[in-house]
């Protein structure tokens, strides 16, 4: 088969976290709302109404564009995007068409040999959403199809790419920054399973080293990143063999099947658009002054890209440990306290990761502990310092230190302290050792005698006894030495 090169591209709607819709005062964030509850005549495009553009929404915009190194576009124009649709009560979709609020940027992603790569943004616009469809045909108590207008109106920026991406594995990183990005601008919530984050593919198929691009299919309806890149990988075999049988590439619009796992084309009859752009005339140009532009460059503060290297730099982290300190903005900040003061106290950065990266995040997820309530609700970073401390130093074993870690932040007490008041030091001496490996021996005659024919797994349950006799605290090292030692 010829080599073929896949030349993707993505186009992501975003919900912008607003209190209010697009261009009306409802609801955005009422994603459990009984259907048609959360509407208006504005929203509902009934006659004699106007749109008013949230100016919440615009900032929100403003600050996306910053984050995706974009032109911030003085002068940016509502365009009414026509097509007639049951979900679309105006008949009418207010987007931006030829004059965006937001001008060519570009995102960088990690490529897996260590390498990073731009992928270019075209545009990022801001737009309304639609209504819903429900689908009930075939049902016993319902054959027809049913339309809630909740989630008209709210407030969506679509982010476009240039096709800069040659595999599913740069598309899904791609995906992946960018969900970073908005979720740590705090732009977006990203929650596919409610809508916050959709998105869509482009994807062609080229004989490597040709440089015009093949005729490309668009696939609709990912519900989730693996999704994208399952149908990414789906696309190219399709269009590949196709090809190399002599076949011409339809350009049409595909759905993805989950369960098949595979993409079908869409009816062409619903891909047959003419939009007919033109101006909003309802609504003035937008006009991001040069004050508020640069109060949004205050507010953006520093992006995760830059905070895992300045991580990589200042406290000698690995790439991967950057990137699991600094996955979120909160748990950075939360991170970088800890390893401010384990250097102060002469640890270094790595034991503070590995807690962090483990224990701590799993008891977050644990307790539901969300990012902005890091600071409030979980332990302290000096408490979590001194317990990675007490674990670097040999003073308590990892698994007798998972109990100290709990026990520390649920009673704010300090880990020291805590580690006499519960008696969970590190037991390294040999004699006490020696007596729970005896116990732990006759408990398991049959792994012994396993042992001493040659099998050398056979020692683990053995061990296990003992580590578990004393309460987690024998030095592990330690006990399988002397364990070994007992049985030879
Ligand atoms: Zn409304």
């Amino acid at each position: 088969m010829p080599d073929f090169e896949p030349v993707i591209g993505l186009e992501i709607h975003a919900q912008l976290k607003t209190e209010t819709k697009m261009f009306c005062r409802c609801r955005a964030g009422a994603f459990d709302a009984p259907a048609n509850t959360n509407i208006c005549p504005v929203c509902t495009g009934q006659p004699g109404t106007l749109p008013a553009a949230n100016e919440r929404a615009v900032e929100l915009g403003i600050r996306t564009g910053l984050a995706l190194n974009c032109l911030i576009n003085e002068v940016s124009v509502f365009a009414r995007k026509n097509y007639f649709y049951p979900d679309l009560p105006k008949s009418y979709q207010i987007s931006q068409y030829d004059k965006p609020l937001c001008g060519p940027g570009f995102i960088e992603i990690d490529l897996k040999d260590g390498g990073a790569k731009r992928i270019r943004v075209t545009r990022a616009h801001l737009e309304e959403d639609a209504g819903k469809s429900l689908h009930a045909l075939g049902s016993e108590e319902l054959d027809h199809t049913l339309v809630d207008f909740n989630r008209c109106g709210i407030p969506l920026i679509e982010i476009v790419s240039e096709p800069d991406m040659n595999s599913p594995e740069e598309a899904y990183a791609y995906l992946t920054e960018l969900k970073q990005l908005l979720e740590w601008t705090g732009v977006c919530g990203c929650d596919m399973e409610k809508g916050e984050l959709r998105c869509d593919v482009n994807i062609s198929l080229r004989p490597r080293g040709e440089t015009k691009l093949g005729r490309k299919v668009e696939i609709k309806n990912l519900n989730s990143f693996k999704a994208a890149k399952d149908s990414i990988v789906y696309e190219i075999s399709r269009q590949a063999g196709a090809l190399a049988r002599g076949e011409t590439i339809a350009q049409d619009t595909r759905l993805w099947d989950e369960k098949a796992q595979r993409t079908e084309p869409m009816r062409s009859k619903e891909m047959a658009h003419d939009y007919r752009y033109f101006p909003e005339p309802d609504l003035p140009p937008l006009r991001v002054t040069a004050g508020r532009l640069e109060a949004a460059k205050k507010e953006a503060g520093e992006l995760p890209r830059a905070v895992r290297a300045r991580f990589q730099r200042d406290f000698a982290l690995s790439a991967y440990d950057a990137g699991v300190a600094a996955s979120g903005r909160e748990l950075a900040a939360y991170s970088e306290a800890c390893m401010r003061l384990a250097a102060d106290s002469g640890l270094g950065a790595k034991p503070v990761i590995n807690l962090i990266g483990g224990e701590f995040l799993a008891r977050l997820n644990e307790r539901k502990i969300a990012p902005p309530d890091i600071a409030a609700k979980a332990i302290s970073p000096a408490a979590l310092v001194k317990t990675a401390a007490l674990v670097s130093a040999g003073k308590i074993s990892a698994s007798a230190a998972k109990t100290l870690f709990t026990k520390a932040w649920d009673t704010g007490k300090d880990p020291e302290a805590l580690l006499n008041e519960l008696g969970l030091a590190q037991v390294s001496d040999s004699a006490q050792i020696e007596t729970w490996a005896k116990e732990a021996i006759a408990a398991h005659p049959k792994a012994a005698e396993d042992f001493r024919a040659g099998n050398e797994k056979a020692i683990g349950p053995i061990v296990g006894v003992l580590m578990k006799k004393s309460k987690g605290r024998a030095n592990p090292q330690l006990a399988g030495e002397i364990v070994k030692k007992l049985l030879l």
